[in-house]
């Protein structure tokens, strides 16, 4: 039986795929990264450059949650590097979901708890 206090996420694979131009940071096809909650998982040795860090991590949180099938935060998979002569995309799949209590990821009550 679910407690009343769950919700559930997706859980997230950032993979780098090739665009049409060569890569220019330290990315290579193939690299990525999960996300799951709050937590962010690299492959041991594997490193991820910063900059595009950045540019993705605002996109993450909308992407873990429900959305509608219209919406382009459901439909749209791919974003560019955000330095404009780099080729590479950073593919966002949805890889399965987790369910958390919001007891344990923050003290803010729930109302009517
Ligand atoms: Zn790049």
């Amino acid at each position: 039986m679910p407690q009343s206090d769950e919700f559930t996420l997706f859980d997230l694979r950032v993979e780098v795929v090739q665009g049409d131009r060569p890569m220019v940071c330290k990315h290579a096809a193939g690299d990525y990264f999960e996300v799951r909650g709050e937590e962010l998982m690299l492959p041991a040795g594997q490193t991820f450059p910063i900059y595009p860090l950045a540019a993705i991590l605002p996109l993450l949180p909308a992407k873990q949650r429900h959305t509608v099938p219209t919406d382009w935060m459901t439909t749209d998979m791919e974003v560019a590097c955000p330095d404009p002569l780099c080729g590479a995309r950073f593919r966002i799949t949805r890889t399965g979901t987790t369910t958390f209590r919001h007891s344990e990821v923050t003290l803010v009550p729930l109302e009517g708890a």
